[in-house]
């Protein structure tokens, strides 16, 4: 019996189902449910919530969601060797765990959710990034989850929640910022992990914003960071003159100096700069 449930503890089941970590597949796993409790918890009120699970192993985090009251948790993992372990967690809680064995970036869960939806996961970065972008990007607004809850590399959640002025602030930042409020609410060692990763980690908690703090058309904030961030020592009049002959003209109207840099702007004026861009 394990400390938040009648389950074995992970290491039981990590050893009864072979679940060896695979390198390939990102598996650096929680085994301490205390800890997966309380990251859990940073998720916020589940018991009025299904939760989106990508990438949950040998279900340490799943455990802790559902201990922490989840009303239903939808768990998509790509290693079919987790699925016997998974089953037994959803045995354990009837009706509350769906199991899908295949690639979240390929699968589609909103059809198997009822909102309020919210995503939880410790997944590979790599992975995990790509499907923040994903998720922060959708084409209309509120999306379909109301938070997210996702383990990162130190840095990268840094980058998410950087401000202007920082080396970290870019591209990122702003995506997170616009639309939704995004903090780090947990740092982890390497050793909270098996086996541990060389990085340290931190888990940051977004809330979908129920409209932009800024209105702004998307595609052109999307070109407009592209191009500044890409160049972030240049000053904006060189970095976004690719994007139009007149920018000179296009910051001046929107009350940002030519001789400014990309890091040096809110996201405020960022979506300033995109409206007025648009509406020439
Ligand atoms: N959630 C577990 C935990 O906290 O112990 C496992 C975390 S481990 C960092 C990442 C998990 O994501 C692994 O179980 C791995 O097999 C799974 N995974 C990797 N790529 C995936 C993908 N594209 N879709 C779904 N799951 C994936």
């Amino acid at each position: 019996m394990s400390a938040i449930d009648d389950l074995p503890p992970l290491r039981a089941v990590i050893a009864e189902h072979g679940l060896s970590a695979r390198k390939s597949l990102g598996q650096n796993f929680l085994l301490d449910l205390n800890l997966t409790a309380k990251i859990a918890r940073q998720a916020g009120d589940l018991s009025s919530s299904d939760v989106l699970e990508i990438g949950p192993g040998p279900g340490g985090l799943t455990r802790g969601l559902l201990a922490e009251g989840a009303r239903r948790v939808l768990a998509i993992e790509k290693d079919a060797r987790c699925v016997p372990a998974l089953q037994q967690i959803a045995d354990t809680y009837p009706g509350r765990l769906e199991i899908v064995n295949g690639d979240a970036l390929e699968i589609d869960p909103e059809a198997r959710l009822t909102p309020p939806i919210r995503i939880a996961a410790n997944l590979p970065y790599n992975v995990g990034t790509e499907l923040l972008t994903r998720w922060l990007d959708p084409p209309d607004w509120p999306p379909f989850w109301t938070s997210l809850t996702l383990m990162f590399q130190k840095e990268v959640a840094e980058r998410i929640v950087a401000r202007p002025g920082s080396k970290a602030y870019g591209r990122l930042a702003i995506l997170a910022q616009w639309r939704s409020e995004a903090r780090i609410v947990m740092e982890l060692p390497p050793e909270a992990f098996t086996p541990p990763p060389k990085i340290r980690s931190a888990v940051v908690h977004l809330t979908a914003l129920p409209e932009p703090r800024f209105p702004a058309p998307a595609d052109r904030l999307f070109r407009l960071t592209t191009a500044a961030f890409g160049q972030r020592r240049k000053m904006l009049r060189a970095s976004l003159k690719p994007l139009h002959p007149e920018i000179e003209d296009i910051l001046a109207e929107a009350g940002i100096a030519p001789t400014r840099r990309a890091e040096e702007l809110s996201v405020e004026e960022f979506c300033t700069l995109a409206r007025t861009w648009a509406a020439r």
